[in-house]
């Protein structure tokens, strides 16, 4: 038996092959080639595999969403053939007699440019779709599989670590867990294997090797064990806890339609935290009243370029409309630190949790926030959002964002857009400047909503990304206890509510402890609610 210790990441129980994840090398350089035939056969047979692959991704989505899903591929496929496209990428190997990489990507480029200058916002849109076939045309002709995974069966995905765009942009269908090397189970990364509602672990070291490759792992995202080859009574035991997990699913199931109220008729909102509309399945198979954290940023971190405001608001529209009527929380960009989006072109910083992230970008960049916002409020006429703003420390920042606001809702008014002008703005609670400035925060916005992740990391002075230092990062940690103790009282005392939406929200063990703060709202995985809401439904204070 091989027993390789490590963290717990996200709960859950799970067997499966494992597969060692690897990192696509795509950076391209130019090259002078001596046969440009072979190049130009490359590039042919690049383009009639990436051909392929969009006809049968319009196939699927043809079958599981209808003809309007299939038409995004179906036009991705007209795009590999367009006659102008496919003769600027020979030009460009005739000319600089280059290598096939060097031709696709230049010419994706320059017509990526030419679409985005256009006055036509729908036309500007399609620049984001050329730089979508670009990369897939490049992906295959540097044999880079699509989701990162080439394997027909699911599979426990190992590697160093992952960044929270690389999770992203794997095909979750053929994930049964995730195994890092590296990595702490306070980053972006594990937060999203909680999210997807995947076992995950982390902090493994050289111990997981790649000569394991293929071979059946048994993991436990509780404990951190990871086991190949497990002896009998090893067996024994995550036979016993798989049918114990499976037992808590069918009794958590009876939470289904039950009201969030303590026995003594104190009403608490369980709300889900999500990263796109994807999510929302999740949210909607576990009975959830409503989403408390919808991570805009991974909008932005999904895509080749910024997402436009057609984009952002058919997202935020999706998710609105799906949850019919139930409140939609929506956290403006956060993005920086751990969250890197290269198109943004962010400076490379010392201390990049306390650099340009968050609201201070948004703030930075008014255009970037104005598209944002727009997009917000236009979704709002669909469902009811609401907007949260990240990372605040003053009330300066707070009435910035609102102007912004303000500024947008009279744009929408002036074209004749609908939205709703009494969407309620929040913040987010995440630093500890903002504790002490509650009482003034509290008169200017709807609702706080607490980020107990960065609130223990600015508090305790911990980097949350920092795996060495785990048990130095204590969100139980009496400082803040009292902070998160504070928080509730100014948010009550001035007549709003207060909510907790990091990872603390989700602990069983905290859930009492927060009603009796004075907390009306608790938003987690969408895996979690049902067992929160079992804690709600026998609490009595
Ligand atoms: C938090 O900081 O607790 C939070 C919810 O935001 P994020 O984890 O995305 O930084
Ligand atoms: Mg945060």
């Amino acid at each position: 038996m091989i027993l390789i210790q490590g963290k717990g990441a996200s709960k859950g129980i799970i067997n499966g092959p494992l597969y060692f994840y690897k990192k696509a090398d795509t950076t391209i350089t130019k090259v002078t080639v001596d046969n440009l035939d072979a190049e130009k056969e490359r590039l042919e047979a690049a383009k009639a595999k990436s051909i392929e692959q969009l006809e049968a991704l319009a196939e699927k989505a043809r079958e599981e969403a209808g003809d309007e899903s299939a038409i995004l591929f179906e036009t991705h496929a007209m795009f590999v053939e367009d006659d102008d496209y496919v003769e600027t990428i020979n030009d460009c190997l005739e000319e600089e007699n280059c290598n096939a990489e060097y031709a696709v990507k230049t010419a994706g480029e320059q017509f990526a440019e030419m679409f985005a200058a256009m006055d036509d916002a729908y036309m500007q849109a399609r620049a984001s779709d050329i730089r979508d076939v670009t990369q897939r045309i490049l992906n295959n002709l540097m044999g880079i599989t699509e989701g990162g995974i080439d394997s027909e069966e699911p599979v426990i995905l190992a590697a160093d670590d992952l960044a929270p765009s690389e999770t992203l942009q794997l095909d979750k269908s053929k994930i049964l867990g995730f195994v890092l090397r590296e990595g702490s189970g306070n980053g972006h990364t594990a937060i999203l294997a909680r999210t997807m509602g995947i076992p995950a672990i982390c902090g493994c070291g050289a111990e997981l090797t790649e000569a394991y490759q293929g071979r059946v792992a048994y993991i436990d995202g509780e404990t951190g064990k990871v086991v190949l080859d497990p002896d009998e009574l090893t067996l024994t035991v995550f036979r016993n806890k798989f049918a114990k997990q499976q037992e808590m699913k069918e009794l958590m199931e009876t939470m289904k339609g039950q009201e969030d109220v303590t026995l003594d008729g104190r009403h608490v909102k369980v709300y889900c935290n999500i990263g796109s509309p994807d999510d929302v399945t999740a949210v909607l198979n576990n009975d959830g009243q409503g989403i408390g954290l919808f991570r805009s940023e991974f909008l932005y971190l999904k895509s080749d370029d910024y997402p436009t405001e057609d984009q952002q608001f058919e997202a935020y529209k999706t998710v609105a409309a799906a949850m019919n009527g139930k409140t939609v929380i929506i956290r403006t960009l956060d993005i920086g630190a751990d969250k890197q989006v290269p198109y943004f072109n962010l400076a490379k910083e010392e201390n990049p949790a306390l650099g340009v992230r968050a609201i201070r970008i948004c703030l930075n960049r008014p255009e970037v926030f104005r598209t944002q916002l727009r997009a917000l409020y236009r979704a709002s006429a669909y469902g009811k959002i609401a907007i949260m703003f990240p990372m605040i420390t003053s009330v300066w920042e707070v009435r910035e964002c609102k102007r912004a606001c303000e500024a947008v809702m009279k744009e929408l008014k002036a074209e004749g857009i609908p939205f709703n002008p009494e969407t309620e703005l929040g913040i987010m609670i995440e630093t500890p400047a903002s504790v002490f400035m509650a009482e003034e925060l509290a008169k200017e916005v709807d609702f706080f909503s607490v980020g107990t992740n960065d609130l223990t990391q600015y508090t305790l002075a911990v980097d949350r990304q920092n795996a060495k230092l785990d048990k130095f990062y204590d969100p139980y940690h009496p400082a803040l206890m009292a902070l998160l103790a504070h928080i509730a009282k100014a948010a009550n005392e001035n007549g709003i509510w207060a909510g907790i939406c990091g990872e603390l929200g989700a602990d069983p063990k905290m859930t009492e402890k927060f009603i009796e703060m004075g907390y009306t709202e608790l938003s987690m995985a969408a895996g979690r609610i049902l067992e929160a809401r079992k804690i709600v439904c026998e609490s009595e204070l």
